[in-house]
């Protein structure tokens, strides 16, 4: 089967193409195109427009990349969210009018959700992870368990990325900032104490933005400020995996999301997971960002294994829950 799935939850408008080979991933396609703010932050109608411009586009481009035609495409899926309200409407109306016009059925689907099956489909030996999601808006720890994805643990105010990025913008470091951080804190010496905040399983970042905010206006040195910042935002998030792979008793570990590019972050939880006796994965990063293939992944997973859309039931919903998925694709 080959399904064509489109991601619009934020700033990149992605579609991707993927073949099911016995029951894993080929990816014959997976084009993105990331909207970059001019100054601030994403702003849903700018980033929608954005979108709008391109999608078409992608589109072809997808499908000539995939060296496929229209006509051998079976499904049709999007992210249905969670997202930015105008984002998730463009990318959802492109796909209903795909589906309308090459009358193909259309699905749905969550977009955390997606970046867990991905891992799942394409990483060889990755069957039953706990996935530490990392992302410019998420911050989740989410698991299989009793017929669900759940969610062990999550930040309560922003996710890890927009942590990084406000601060890179406070400071002058521009936009997307996470690698520059990553950069400076190689060259960092100096440890400078920032609030570590997990209340039970949740993680919050907005004390330690201010305070590592705070530094900077003290003339800190910036390298030991973001030293700072990575080394403690990354324990805090080994911490919160570690208690999920205890508490769910499950031996791998997958990272996804943007900042799992980060190469501290990766050294960390791979240090956890060895001494756990774990294993430890991250995707390639085409895969590891927002990016259609993993939609399209998880739409036809979702189809394969029964599940039918219509379009009336096709709405978009931002606050689309990852434990509010039936998982009806695993055993
Ligand atoms: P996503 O929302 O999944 O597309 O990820 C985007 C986020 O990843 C942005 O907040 C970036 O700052 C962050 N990011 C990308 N590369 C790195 C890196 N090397 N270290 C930390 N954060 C990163
Ligand atoms: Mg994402």
């Amino acid at each position: 089967m080959i399904c064509l799935g489109i991601e619009g939850t934020a700033h990149s408008i992605g579609v991707g193409i993927i073949k099911d080979v016995k029951g894993s991933c080929r990816i014959l396609s997976n084009l993105i195109k990331a909207y970059q703010p001019e100054k601030g932050g994403i702003h849903p109608r700018e980033a929608a427009n954005h979108h709008a411009t391109y999608i078409a586009d992608l589109i072809h481009d997808s499908v000539q990349t995939a060296d496929i035609d229209f006509a051998d495409i079976d499904l049709l899926s999007f992210s249905q969210g969670p997202g930015l309200g105008p984002c998730l409407r463009t990318a959802a109306t492109a796909a209903r009018a795909l589906a309308l016009t090459l009358e193909k059925p259309l699905m749905g689907v969550n977009h955390c959700v997606a970046h867990l099956e991905i891992g799942r489909g394409t990483v060889t030996g990755c069957t039953d992870p706990v996935l530490l999601y990392v992302s410019g808006a998420n911050t989740q720890v989410i698991a299989f368990a009793e017929g669900k994805y759940r969610v062990f643990g999550e930040t309560l105010d922003v996710g890890i990325g927009n942590c990084l990025d406000k601060f890179g913008r406070t400071c002058g470091l521009g936009f997307p900032c996470g690698p520059k951080i990553e950069e400076l804190a190689k060259q960092g010496t100096h440890y400078l104490p920032l609030p570590y905040s997990i209340k039970g399983m949740d993680i919050a970042f907005s004390g330690l933005l201010t305070c590592a905010e705070n530094y900077v206006k003290n003339r800190a040195q910036m390298e030991d400020v973001c030293y700072s910042m990575q080394e403690t935002t990354f324990a805090m998030l080994t911490e919160v995996t570690e208690r999920a792979m205890a508490h769910t008793e499950k031996q791998e570990i997958l990272l996804g999301g943007g900042v799992a590019s980060n190469r501290r972050l990766r050294e960390m939880i791979e240090t956890m997971a060895r001494d756990r006796g774990a294993k430890f994965f991250v995707p390639a990063r085409a895969v590891c960002v927002d990016n259609g293939a993993m939609i399209a992944w998880l739409g036809f997973l979702m189809y394969n294994s029964g599940l039918r859309m219509s379009i009336d039931d096709s709405v978009i919903n931002q606050r689309f829950r990852t434990d509010m998925v039936e998982v009806t694709w695993r055993g």
